[in-house]
């Protein structure tokens, strides 16, 4: 039964109970605070003495029409109308107007009963749409958590749960800020509603604003009325229709990351207590996801960090060796040739003999470097170990490979070290290269790595700066 019809069934009783009357219910209307909208036969405005008694708490007051104030008299004159309060979780939302005077104590207690009867339904009503509204964000929220195991990259995830806590708040306008650690200011990283393109890329610094305030302080917020809240009290800002707003602050293990905002109730009234928890709760969803990226790119982070060499940037041993593997199965799979070029820098003890160790770091570096520029994108370098190096080349046979090394062989024969090698008389450096390719020199990565170096043996021994196939 709506609240509607629980009324309409009342002044049906109450015709019933004392015919002849007119008789009226009206609204308290939430925003304005007036009641309004009769349902009933006669339509009337409350005066405002009348409206101060009901709220008070006063069962009933009798007004006579004429003078427009509550009066004592009661069932003497014919123009006295008196209005009966309905109570709905305490607050007086409705109120029973029975016009036309001459009405009984005993009338009174009648209508009290019946009145006290619709306020019983109407109470155990607003429990069952509580508990229902409950429900339904209940289920909205454990919505949230499965869709939030479904989505794979960390902007969705991040919107999702902005999207889907809105919902549940009836936002109509959100964001999720966080700390951007370079600048320690506040960033936009998802929002909702009407904000601006431009207001994506301003930095907040920590304490400054609404955001930034809570943030700082690690505390929500729940605010009514921006304007008359002594804690701000600015105008509220011309693309915000209602002037309330929740802004949460995101914590990973008691350390704030970011902050979350919701306004613009979508049903014009402000948040409250409710929505602040509902809010505070997403929050926590929406710092498993930040926590769970920042996992992730550690570990990511951290995996990178193993296979990488710290001196050349290149690959290590252990990540060239690992790539060799991968790649040469993909060669099996696909039947493709694929081939490895080992490099040797030739008399790089003198260097660092003549030079002391940092200068051979330096030209290691420079090597690297140039390793790098003349490949293409497809290929892998790492440094094996010492100043060894090991490309390997994908899809390439071995006359290719050889075209190949050549350019690195002369790319580095070429290049002027006075800036590596300032006080040596020759500026350059140069290296042995040998190559082995699958599947004709070697079909295990071990086999591969033993040729390519045999390979690289007989370069050094025929001379040195020269290409040598197995
Ligand atoms: P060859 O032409 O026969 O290759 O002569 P080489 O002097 O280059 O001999 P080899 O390749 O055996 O020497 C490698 C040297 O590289 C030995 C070692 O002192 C030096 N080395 C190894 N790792 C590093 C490093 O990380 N930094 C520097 N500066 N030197 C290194
Ligand atoms: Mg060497």
């Amino acid at each position: 039964m709506s609240s509607n019809d629980i009324l309409t069934k009342l002044v049906k009783d109450l015709s019933t109970a004392i015919p002849g009357r007119p008789i009226s219910v009206l609204t308290r209307d939430p925003l304005t605070g007036s009641f309004e909208a009769p349902l009933g036969r006669a339509r009337l405005d409350l005066p405002g003495l009348v409206v101060e008694r009901v709220l008070a708490g006063d069962e009933w007051v009798p007004w006579e029409h004429d003078r427009g104030s509550p009066s004592d008299r009661v069932g003497s004159s014919s123009l006295l109308t008196m209005v009966f309060p309905i109570c709905v979780n305490t607050s007086t939302e409705h109120v029973v107007v029975i016009h036309g005077g001459n009405v009984s104590k005993q009338d009174i207690r009648l209508i009290r009963g019946y009145c006290r009867q619709a306020t019983l339904a109407l109470d155990t009503r607003a429990i069952v749409e509580i508990l229902n509204r409950k429900i339904e964000r209940l289920a909205s929220m454990i919505c949230m958590v499965d869709e939030l195991s479904a989505v794979q990259s960390y902007h969705d995830l991040l919107q999702t749960v902005l999207d889907r806590t809105a919902e549940l708040l009836l936002a109509e306008q959100g964001s999720i800020m966080l700390i951007e650690k370079k600048t320690d200011a506040l960033l936009v990283e998802a929002s909702r509603g009407a904000l601006h393109e431009p207001a994506r890329k301003i930095r907040i610094p920590r304490g400054v604003g609404i955001a930034g305030g809570v943030v700082e302080r690690g505390e929500p917020m729940l605010v009514e009325n921006i304007e008359l809240d002594p804690r701000i009290g600015k105008k509220n800002r011309a693309h915000y229709k209602t002037s309330s707003f929740v802004s949460v602050p995101l914590k990973i293990e008691n350390h704030v990351v970011g902050v979350m905002n919701f306004a613009d109730k979508a049903t014009g009234v402000f948040f409250d207590d409710v929505d602040l928890r509902l809010a505070q709760t997403c929050a926590s969803h929406a710092a498993i996801v930040l926590d769970r990226k920042e996992l992730c790119d550690n570990t990511a982070k951290l995996k990178r960090q193993a296979i990488t060499d710290h001196l050349s940037g290149l690959l290590n041993r252990g990540g060239i060796l690992g790539r060799l593997r991968e790649e040469l199965s993909r060669s099996h799979r696909f039947a493709k040739t694929m081939s490895l070029v080992m490099l040797d820098i030739d008399g790089f003890k003198k260097i660092n003999d003549m030079h002391g160790h940092a200068t051979g770091d330096r030209v290691l570096r420079r090597v690297s470097e140039i390793i790098l520029g003349a490949v293409r994108s497809i290929d892998i370098s790492g440094r094996y170990g010492g100043d060894e190096f090991l490309v390997l080349l994908p899809e390439t046979d071995m006359f290719f490979a050889t075209h190949m090394a050549e350019r690195v062989r002369s790319d580095i024969a070429q290049t002027d070290l006075s800036q590596e090698l300032p006080d040596r008389i020759v500026k350059n450096i140069t290296v042995s290269i040998g190559i082995a390719t699958y599947p004709s020199h070697g079909t295990s990565p071990e086999v591969l790595i033993d040729h390519a170096d045999e390979a690289l043996y007989r370069a050094k021994a025929n001379g040195r700066n020269r290409v040598s196939v197995y």
